[in-house]
């Protein structure tokens, strides 16, 4: 079912859904499910998989000169989608990347989701690769969000790459976008981004999915701003519980965010890291508690490979 159908569906309640990393390369199906088994009792309508482009490693051969390798860590968000679907009879949204991909791959991962019967992507462009400044679109590849998202949709209109012909038979995916309501780090300000965030809404995004935010009021401001510029689409929090006093400096470089002093010297003051989770869990349950009362349709977790903060902070609200 469309993602957009389960918040139909709830009719007003708030839903419960968290995204997860496909499992390290070497790591097998039972570690995703032993991750994903504790959080299943709050009825998540929908997973989220991450997907994870390639990166370049150098090694050195005999001859002293170095061999650039492409490697990939976290495969198989295709196959994971179709096994939690399969085990858990739950819908899965793939996360579909621009990066690391040409328009035929993409269509042909496209193809394979949908006779998988999955009825969801979240489109992005994708961060660039570790060891490079920019962003750079595979040969034959987009640039952008808005144009994958474009490919989604023709693929949806039946139309696809190199074909005269018009299919009856298309996809019929329904398409998510991110938005940041701390701005995209590249965005040159906030009023660009919100002018590219509504165009991947016209072009037929039908929901958005922030990036993690710590601060309630940035998320309220954000949607104001999304509606005042007539971006009238589901807006889902993205929220994750801190789970060690390290992230209180590597969530900020690594997703361009702010911690707010109060969370930020609370964590500083804790002892160890199990003061520090515990912090973080009683963090994200106020944080979600207020966006229920503001009537979010789902409050939406990043477990980053861990659930048990999630859980803790699921077990107090659903
Ligand atoms: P875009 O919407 O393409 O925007 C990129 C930048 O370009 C922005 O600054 C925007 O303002 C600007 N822009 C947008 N369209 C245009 C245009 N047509 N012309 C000129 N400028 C434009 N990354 C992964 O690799 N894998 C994942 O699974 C993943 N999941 C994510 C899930 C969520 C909910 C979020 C919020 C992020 C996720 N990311 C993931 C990270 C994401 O890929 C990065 O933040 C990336 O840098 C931007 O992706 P985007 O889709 O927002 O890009």
């Amino acid at each position: 079912m469309k993602v957009t159908d389960h918040f139909k569906n709830a009719n007003g309640k708030t839903l419960f859904t968290f995204e997860i990393l496909p499992p390290l390369k070497g790591e097998n199906m039972r570690t995703l499910f032993n991750h994903i088994d504790p959080l299943m009792e709050f009825n998540p309508p929908f997973i989220d998989v991450t997907y994870h482009r390639e990166e370049y490693v150098y090694k050195q051969r005999e001859n002293g000169l170095l061999e650039k390798i492409t490697t990939r860590k976290r495969p198989g968000t295709v196959g994971i989608c179709a096994a939690i679907q399969n085990n858990y009879k739950v819908d899965t949204v793939p996360h579909l990347i621009c990066g690391g991909f040409n328009k035929e791959e993409t269509e042909n991962a496209l193809i394979d989701l949908h006779f998988l019967g999955i009825d969801n992507v979240l489109v992005l462009r994708g961060d660039c690769v570790k060891s490079e400044q920019r962003f750079v679109p595979e040969p034959g590849g987009h640039h952008y969000a808005t144009e994958l998202i474009g490919q989604v949709v023709n693929m949806n209109c039946g139309r696809y790459l190199d074909e005269e012909q018009v299919y009856n038979s298309g996809t019929d995916f329904c398409i998510g976008v991110a938005g940041y309501p701390e701005k995209h780090f590249e965005a040159p300000n906030q009023k660009s981004d919100l002018r590219w965030l509504k165009k991947k809404v016209e072009l037929g995004a039908e929901y958005i999915v922030t990036q993690m935010f710590f601060d309630n009021q940035k998320y309220f401001d954000f949607v104001n701003r999304c509606r005042e510029e007539g971006i009238n689409v589901p807006i889902i929090p993205g929220l994750k519980p801190m789970t060690t006093k390290s992230q209180l400096t590597l969530l900020p470089s690594l997703f361009h965010i702010e911690v707010p002093c109060e969370l930020a010297d609370a964590i500083e003051d804790c002892a160890d890291n199990k003061a520090a989770a515990q912090v973080g869990i009683e963090w994200a349950i106020k944080q979600s508690r207020e966006l229920m009362e503001f009537g979010v349709p789902c409050l939406h977790y990043y477990s980053m490979g861990k659930s048990e903060s999630v859980r803790k902070v699921a077990e107090a609200l659903f």
